[in-house]
């Protein structure tokens, strides 16, 4: 079977509806399709009110609805009636499922005509008129050309019409598949962009806390750094405090603790602007968004 590439053409409700109802009389039974109508572009619709409109009890609703939904075709919900405390079955057709299964269908006839028209046209085929049955060479040769049933000789039958009928169902089943396939193709597209909507927000979202990682951890870093800045800077001023100790005379023991306290202040007070200073860095880069904003104070 040869499947072209086609331009998306419009679909009318009512072509999708009348192929689905074939579809479901296919599936569940003579006389179901009606369902369809019922259903089709509703959502969630009380088991009750298909029962009235089929006229049928709700049973059989309920037994046409499992098949259907054996094939994934419907699916419902289920509510529990508060007064009469039973569950009520509230069904959706499923579209896309449906058109699916209905592309199958077409596709399998389609290969099945083009076997009859392949026959009809390269086969002979034999007719007892008065009987009104046809059989094919192989069968006809095996009696003798004559008529298993009334013995009359058989006729060579017309291929012409059978010919002129299978094309003429293939290309109405054909143009039938490019619908369903052109209505499944625009489904599938939507879907398509939904997803891709959905994953932009999470990368988006991957990226913010990503972000609001990064600042708490430079925050981190940065208190890390201020509190090592404190216990180490008055250390190495004691170092060098201390060799230049040795190079001075030992008389200035006196004046050397006043100004080792000295030196200490001044040591502290460089920490806490070197602290501010990075705090208020961060605060920026943290206002930038609303979220990062929320989580400032958390870990401020
Ligand atoms: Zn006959």
């Amino acid at each position: 079977m040869k499947r072209k590439i086609f331009k998306r053409k419009f679909v009318s409700p009512l072509m999708q509806v009348k192929l689905l109802k074939d579809l479901v009389e296919e599936m569940a039974g003579e006389g179901t399709g009606l369902i369809v109508e019922i259903l089709f572009g509703k959502k969630d619709v009380n088991e009750f009110l298909i029962a009235k409109k089929m006229n049928l009890t709700i049973n059989q609703v309920r037994n046409i609805l499992y098949k259907l939904s054996a094939d994934g075709l419907v699916s419902f919900i289920r509510k529990k009636d508060k007064r009469k405390g039973w569950y009520i079955y509230y069904w959706t057709l499923k579209t896309e499922k449906c058109l699916v299964k209905l592309e199958d269908a077409l596709i399998r006839k389609i290969e099945s005509l083009n076997d009859v028209l392949s026959s009809r046209e390269t086969k002979r085929f034999y007719i007892c008129k008065p009987c009104d049955i046809e059989v094919t060479e192989e069968k006809a040769l095996e009696h003798g050309f004559t008529c298993e049933e009334c013995a009359e000789v058989y006729e060579l039958s017309d291929n012409s019409e059978p010919i002129k009928q299978a094309k003429a169902r293939i290309s109405r089943t054909e143009r039938d598949l490019k619908l369903i396939q052109g209505e499944l193709e625009s489904i599938r597209e939507k879907s398509r962009k939904k997803r891709a909507r959905a994953e932009k927000k999470a990368a988006k979202e991957a990226a913010e806390k990503r972000a609001i990682k990064k600042a708490v951890r430079a925050e981190a870093r940065k208190k890390v750094a201020a509190a090592k800045k404190k216990s180490a800077k008055p250390k190495s001023k004691k170092k060098v405090k201390k060799a230049s100790k040795k190079k001075a005379a030992k008389k200035k023991v006196v004046k050397k603790s006043s100004k080792k306290k000295v030196a200490k202040k001044k040591a502290k007070k460089s920490v806490k602007k070197v602290a501010k200073k990075g705090k208020k860095k961060v605060v920026k880069k943290v206002r930038k968004s609303s979220l990062l904003g929320k989580m400032r104070k958390a870990f401020s």
